[in-house]
Protein backbone atom coordinates (compact mmCIF):
# COMPACT_ATOMS: atom_id res chain seq x y z
CA UNK A 1 0.00 0.00 0.00
CA UNK A 2 1.23 3.47 -1.54
CA UNK A 3 2.02 6.08 1.81
CA UNK A 4 0.15 8.63 -0.01
CA UNK A 5 -3.11 9.28 -2.10
CA UNK A 6 -4.21 12.00 -4.37
CA UNK A 7 -8.27 12.32 -4.05
CA UNK A 8 -10.16 13.66 -6.90
CA UNK A 9 -14.26 14.23 -6.34
CA UNK A 10 -16.99 16.88 -6.94
CA UNK A 11 -20.97 16.75 -6.71
CA UNK A 12 -23.42 18.92 -7.54
CA UNK A 13 -25.50 19.50 -4.58
CA UNK A 14 -27.33 22.66 -3.04
CA UNK A 15 -25.30 24.04 -0.52
CA UNK A 16 -25.79 27.19 1.40
CA UNK A 17 -23.23 29.25 3.07
CA UNK A 18 -20.60 28.85 0.87
CA UNK A 19 -18.35 30.97 2.67
CA UNK A 20 -18.90 29.63 6.08
CA UNK A 21 -18.41 26.14 4.79
CA UNK A 22 -14.93 27.35 3.32
CA UNK A 23 -13.81 28.26 6.33
CA UNK A 24 -14.86 25.30 8.88
CA UNK A 25 -13.36 22.90 5.57
CA UNK A 26 -10.17 24.62 5.43
CA UNK A 27 -9.59 23.79 9.27
CA UNK A 28 -10.97 20.30 9.14
CA UNK A 29 -8.56 19.83 6.13
CA UNK A 30 -5.21 21.29 7.58
CA UNK A 31 -6.40 19.52 10.88
CA UNK A 32 -5.81 15.79 8.52
CA UNK A 33 -2.81 17.47 6.73
CA UNK A 34 -4.40 17.60 3.71
CA UNK A 35 -2.62 19.52 0.81
CA UNK A 36 -4.76 20.45 -2.46
CA UNK A 37 -7.94 22.43 -3.69
CA UNK A 38 -11.47 22.68 -3.35
CA UNK A 39 -13.80 24.87 -4.78
CA UNK A 40 -17.34 25.52 -2.83
CA UNK A 41 -20.46 26.90 -4.68
CA UNK A 42 -24.10 26.81 -4.01
CA UNK A 43 -24.40 24.09 -6.32
CA UNK A 44 -21.90 21.81 -4.85
CA UNK A 45 -18.42 21.12 -4.33
CA UNK A 46 -15.06 20.15 -5.94
CA UNK A 47 -11.84 19.34 -5.20
CA UNK A 48 -8.38 17.77 -5.40
CA UNK A 49 -6.23 16.66 -2.29
CA UNK A 50 -3.34 14.86 -1.66
CA UNK A 51 -2.14 13.35 2.08
CA UNK A 52 -1.19 10.26 3.56
CA UNK A 53 -3.24 7.48 2.85
CA UNK A 54 -4.68 7.19 6.32
CA UNK A 55 -5.18 10.79 6.68
CA UNK A 56 -7.32 11.00 3.39
CA UNK A 57 -9.41 7.86 4.68
CA UNK A 58 -10.66 9.54 7.02
CA UNK A 59 -11.61 12.33 5.25
CA UNK A 60 -13.41 10.48 2.86
CA UNK A 61 -15.27 8.74 5.46
CA UNK A 62 -16.05 12.01 7.14
CA UNK A 63 -17.29 13.56 3.98
CA UNK A 64 -19.25 10.38 3.26
CA UNK A 65 -20.92 10.81 6.79
CA UNK A 66 -22.51 13.81 5.72
CA UNK A 67 -25.57 13.94 4.13
CA UNK A 68 -25.17 15.93 1.46
CA UNK A 69 -21.58 14.10 0.75
CA UNK A 70 -23.16 10.71 0.87
CA UNK A 71 -23.17 10.14 -2.91
CA UNK A 72 -19.46 11.39 -3.65
CA UNK A 73 -17.53 9.20 -5.64
CA UNK A 74 -13.56 9.14 -5.09
CA UNK A 75 -11.21 9.04 -7.61
CA UNK A 76 -7.86 7.63 -5.95
CA UNK A 77 -4.57 7.91 -7.15
CA UNK A 78 -1.58 6.40 -5.06
CA UNK A 79 1.46 8.02 -4.32
CA UNK A 80 4.58 8.63 -3.36
CA UNK A 81 4.66 12.34 -1.60
CA UNK A 82 2.14 14.99 -1.69
CA UNK A 83 0.66 16.42 -4.90
CA UNK A 84 0.52 19.78 -3.82
CA UNK A 85 2.18 22.36 -1.61
CA UNK A 86 -0.61 23.95 0.13
CA UNK A 87 -4.30 23.98 1.18
CA UNK A 88 -7.14 26.13 -0.42
CA UNK A 89 -10.93 25.74 -0.14
CA UNK A 90 -12.11 28.56 -1.73
CA UNK A 91 -16.06 30.15 -2.28
CA UNK A 92 -17.05 30.55 -5.86
CA UNK A 93 -20.26 31.51 -7.92
CA UNK A 94 -19.99 28.52 -9.78
CA UNK A 95 -17.97 25.23 -10.00
CA UNK A 96 -16.80 25.59 -13.31
CA UNK A 97 -17.55 28.63 -15.58
CA UNK A 98 -19.21 28.32 -19.36
CA UNK A 99 -20.34 31.93 -18.85
CA UNK A 100 -23.46 31.04 -20.55
CA UNK A 101 -26.22 33.76 -20.08
CA UNK A 102 -28.24 31.34 -18.54
CA UNK A 103 -25.86 28.82 -16.09
CA UNK A 104 -27.62 25.04 -16.06
CA UNK A 105 -27.74 23.09 -13.16
CA UNK A 106 -26.74 19.17 -14.12
CA UNK A 107 -29.02 18.18 -11.36
CA UNK A 108 -32.05 19.35 -13.67
CA UNK A 109 -30.27 18.93 -17.05
CA UNK A 110 -27.33 17.14 -18.06
CA UNK A 111 -26.21 14.45 -20.78
CA UNK A 112 -27.22 10.39 -20.28
CA UNK A 113 -24.22 8.84 -18.12
CA UNK A 114 -22.04 6.28 -20.27
CA UNK A 115 -20.17 3.76 -17.76
CA UNK A 116 -16.33 3.11 -18.83
CA UNK A 117 -17.04 0.02 -21.12
CA UNK A 118 -20.35 2.38 -22.97
CA UNK A 119 -17.84 5.06 -23.22
CA UNK A 120 -15.58 2.47 -25.18
CA UNK A 121 -18.11 1.11 -27.87
CA UNK A 122 -18.94 5.20 -27.92
CA UNK A 123 -15.33 5.43 -29.24
CA UNK A 124 -15.59 2.58 -31.54
CA UNK A 125 -18.68 3.58 -33.18
CA UNK A 126 -18.52 5.72 -36.70
CA UNK A 127 -21.95 7.47 -36.11
CA UNK A 128 -20.73 8.82 -32.98
CA UNK A 129 -18.76 12.31 -32.53
CA UNK A 130 -16.31 12.24 -29.43
CA UNK A 131 -15.52 15.38 -27.99
CA UNK A 132 -12.70 16.50 -25.81
CA UNK A 133 -14.50 19.32 -23.25
CA UNK A 134 -11.03 20.51 -21.95
CA UNK A 135 -8.43 23.11 -22.98
CA UNK A 136 -6.23 22.22 -26.25
CA UNK A 137 -3.46 22.07 -23.84
CA UNK A 138 -4.86 19.25 -21.79
CA UNK A 139 -5.72 17.72 -25.04
CA UNK A 140 -2.28 17.76 -26.78
CA UNK A 141 -1.09 15.87 -23.80
CA UNK A 142 -3.51 13.05 -24.13
CA UNK A 143 -6.45 12.22 -25.86
CA UNK A 144 -9.13 9.29 -26.47
CA UNK A 145 -8.46 8.23 -30.25
CA UNK A 146 -10.43 10.19 -32.89
CA UNK A 147 -11.87 12.66 -30.34
CA UNK A 148 -12.53 16.22 -31.52
CA UNK A 149 -9.84 18.76 -29.99
CA UNK A 150 -11.85 22.43 -29.90
CA UNK A 151 -9.34 25.02 -30.59
CA UNK A 152 -10.12 26.74 -27.31
CA UNK A 153 -7.57 27.68 -24.58
CA UNK A 154 -10.09 28.26 -21.78
CA UNK A 155 -13.40 25.72 -20.82
CA UNK A 156 -15.56 29.25 -21.02
CA UNK A 157 -14.91 29.31 -24.72
CA UNK A 158 -16.44 25.71 -25.70
CA UNK A 159 -19.72 27.08 -26.07
CA UNK A 160 -19.10 29.40 -29.06
CA UNK A 161 -16.46 27.06 -30.52
CA UNK A 162 -19.78 24.55 -30.80
CA UNK A 163 -21.78 27.04 -32.20
CA UNK A 164 -19.12 28.13 -34.84
CA UNK A 165 -19.02 24.18 -35.84
CA UNK A 166 -22.38 23.05 -35.11
CA UNK A 167 -23.32 21.83 -38.43
CA UNK A 168 -20.84 19.24 -38.47
CA UNK A 169 -22.22 17.79 -34.97
CA UNK A 170 -25.80 18.68 -35.28
CA UNK A 171 -27.22 14.97 -36.78
CA UNK A 172 -24.93 12.71 -35.17
CA UNK A 173 -24.80 11.52 -31.50
CA UNK A 174 -22.51 13.18 -29.32
CA UNK A 175 -20.16 11.84 -26.23
CA UNK A 176 -17.96 14.56 -24.32
CA UNK A 177 -15.41 13.57 -21.45
CA UNK A 178 -13.25 15.36 -19.42
CA UNK A 179 -10.83 14.87 -16.20
CA UNK A 180 -13.01 13.50 -13.60
CA UNK A 181 -16.74 14.50 -15.81
CA UNK A 182 -17.58 17.85 -13.59
CA UNK A 183 -17.10 19.68 -16.63
CA UNK A 184 -19.36 17.48 -18.79
CA UNK A 185 -22.02 17.50 -16.20
CA UNK A 186 -22.17 21.05 -17.20
CA UNK A 187 -21.34 20.82 -20.78
CA UNK A 188 -23.80 18.14 -21.84
CA UNK A 189 -26.41 19.61 -20.52
CA UNK A 190 -25.59 22.78 -22.41
CA UNK A 191 -25.37 20.52 -25.71
CA UNK A 192 -28.47 19.24 -24.62
CA UNK A 193 -30.53 23.00 -24.15
CA UNK A 194 -28.77 24.02 -27.71
CA UNK A 195 -30.67 21.00 -29.31
CA UNK A 196 -28.30 18.29 -29.95
CA UNK A 197 -30.45 15.03 -29.54
CA UNK A 198 -28.58 12.30 -28.19
CA UNK A 199 -25.61 13.23 -25.81
CA UNK A 200 -23.39 11.26 -23.64
CA UNK A 201 -20.89 11.92 -21.33
CA UNK A 202 -18.18 10.02 -19.76
CA UNK A 203 -19.17 9.20 -15.90
CA UNK A 204 -16.63 9.49 -13.80
CA UNK A 205 -13.97 10.95 -16.55
CA UNK A 206 -11.13 9.89 -17.91
CA UNK A 207 -10.30 9.25 -14.40
CA UNK A 208 -12.61 6.76 -13.60
CA UNK A 209 -12.12 4.83 -17.06
CA UNK A 210 -8.17 5.04 -16.43
CA UNK A 211 -8.91 2.34 -13.13
CA UNK A 212 -11.57 0.53 -14.83
CA UNK A 213 -10.52 -3.13 -14.86
CA UNK A 214 -12.49 -4.01 -17.66
CA UNK A 215 -11.58 -1.71 -20.19
CA UNK A 216 -8.04 -0.84 -18.48
CA UNK A 217 -7.76 2.12 -20.60
CA UNK A 218 -7.79 1.23 -23.70
CA UNK A 219 -8.47 3.78 -27.00
CA UNK A 220 -7.24 6.72 -24.48
CA UNK A 221 -3.44 7.72 -26.36
CA UNK A 222 -0.77 9.38 -24.50
CA UNK A 223 -1.12 10.48 -20.50
CA UNK A 224 -3.86 12.69 -18.96
CA UNK A 225 -3.22 16.29 -17.77
CA UNK A 226 -3.44 16.90 -14.33
CA UNK A 227 -3.58 19.79 -11.92
CA UNK A 228 -1.09 19.19 -10.00
CA UNK A 229 3.04 18.72 -9.52
CA UNK A 230 2.40 15.17 -10.99
CA UNK A 231 1.44 17.08 -14.31
CA UNK A 232 0.28 13.72 -15.72
CA UNK A 233 -0.55 10.16 -14.95
CA UNK A 234 -0.85 7.35 -17.11
CA UNK A 235 -4.38 6.13 -18.40
CA UNK A 236 -3.78 3.14 -20.73
CA UNK A 237 -2.58 -0.21 -19.64
CA UNK A 238 -3.03 -1.64 -22.96
CA UNK A 239 -1.03 -0.71 -25.42
CA UNK A 240 -0.10 3.17 -24.32
CA UNK A 241 1.52 5.42 -26.95
CA UNK A 242 3.14 8.92 -26.61
CA UNK A 243 1.00 11.62 -28.41
CA UNK A 244 2.37 14.71 -26.95
CA UNK A 245 4.77 16.84 -29.38
CA UNK A 246 7.51 19.02 -29.00
CA UNK A 247 6.29 22.88 -29.25
CA UNK A 248 9.41 23.55 -31.77
CA UNK A 249 10.15 20.46 -33.70
CA UNK A 250 7.11 18.35 -33.31
CA UNK A 251 8.87 15.11 -31.54
CA UNK A 252 7.60 13.15 -28.95
CA UNK A 253 7.40 14.98 -25.83
CA UNK A 254 5.49 14.78 -22.28
CA UNK A 255 7.38 17.47 -21.04
CA UNK A 256 5.32 20.77 -19.74
CA UNK A 257 6.64 24.21 -19.43
CA UNK A 258 5.21 27.34 -19.14
CA UNK A 259 6.14 30.17 -21.69
CA UNK A 260 8.65 32.05 -20.43
CA UNK A 261 6.97 35.47 -21.24
CA UNK A 262 4.53 36.03 -18.25
CA UNK A 263 1.99 38.07 -20.14
CA UNK A 264 1.95 34.71 -22.42
CA UNK A 265 1.85 31.94 -19.88
CA UNK A 266 1.12 29.28 -22.51
CA UNK A 267 1.53 25.70 -21.77
CA UNK A 268 3.90 24.14 -24.27
CA UNK A 269 5.46 20.90 -24.77
CA UNK A 270 9.53 21.05 -25.42
CA UNK A 271 12.53 19.29 -24.42
CA UNK A 272 15.22 20.26 -22.27
CA UNK A 273 17.26 21.17 -24.77
CA UNK A 274 14.47 23.22 -27.01
CA UNK A 275 13.61 25.22 -23.83
CA UNK A 276 17.20 26.57 -23.22
CA UNK A 277 17.81 27.31 -27.25
CA UNK A 278 13.99 29.30 -27.94
CA UNK A 279 14.79 30.90 -24.12
CA UNK A 280 11.40 29.14 -22.85
CA UNK A 281 9.35 31.78 -25.40
CA UNK A 282 6.71 30.22 -27.52
CA UNK A 283 6.90 32.90 -29.91
CA UNK A 284 9.98 35.37 -30.98
CA UNK A 285 7.70 38.51 -29.24
CA UNK A 286 7.81 35.99 -26.32
CA UNK A 287 11.37 35.04 -26.56
CA UNK A 288 12.71 38.48 -26.47
CA UNK A 289 9.99 39.32 -24.42
CA UNK A 290 11.37 41.75 -21.61
CA UNK A 291 10.29 40.28 -18.82
CA UNK A 292 11.13 36.73 -19.96
CA UNK A 293 11.52 34.83 -16.87
CA UNK A 294 14.14 32.35 -18.04
CA UNK A 295 16.44 34.70 -18.32
CA UNK A 296 16.80 36.12 -14.52
CA UNK A 297 16.38 32.59 -13.71
CA UNK A 298 18.95 30.84 -15.57
CA UNK A 299 21.44 33.91 -14.99
CA UNK A 300 21.80 34.77 -18.68
CA UNK A 301 24.12 37.36 -19.45
CA UNK A 302 22.24 40.04 -22.33
CA UNK A 303 24.91 39.09 -25.12
CA UNK A 304 24.13 35.44 -24.52
CA UNK A 305 20.19 35.81 -24.83
CA UNK A 306 21.22 37.75 -27.99
CA UNK A 307 23.16 35.29 -29.48
CA UNK A 308 20.50 32.36 -28.77
CA UNK A 309 17.92 34.94 -30.34
CA UNK A 310 20.39 35.43 -33.24
CA UNK A 311 21.34 31.66 -33.81
CA UNK A 312 17.24 31.22 -34.45
CA UNK A 313 17.68 33.76 -37.47
CA UNK A 314 15.52 36.10 -35.24
CA UNK A 315 16.48 40.04 -34.53
CA UNK A 316 17.01 40.92 -31.05
CA UNK A 317 15.28 44.23 -30.31
CA UNK A 318 17.64 47.15 -29.92
CA UNK A 319 15.79 48.60 -26.81
CA UNK A 320 16.33 45.78 -24.97
CA UNK A 321 20.47 46.09 -25.73
CA UNK A 322 19.84 49.94 -24.55
CA UNK A 323 18.53 49.16 -21.44
CA UNK A 324 21.41 46.81 -20.02
CA UNK A 325 24.03 48.85 -22.08
ZN1 LIG B 1 4.45 32.81 -25.21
Amino acid sequence: MSKYQVLLYYIYVPMEDPEAFAKEHLAFCQSLNLKGRILVANEGINGTLSGLTEDTQAYMDAMHADDRFKDIFFKIDPADHQAFKKMFVRPRPELVSLKLEDDINPLELTGDYLSPKEFKEAILDDDTIVIDARNDYEYDLGHFRGAVRPDIRNFRELPQWIRDNKEKFMDKRVVTYCTGGIRCEKFSGWLVREGFKDVGQLHGGIATYGHDPEVKGELWDGTMYVFDERISVPINQVDPVIVGKDWFDGTPCERYVNCGNPECNRQILCSEENETRYVRGCSHDCRVHPRNRYIPENDLAIDEWQERIEALGEDFPIDILMQHS
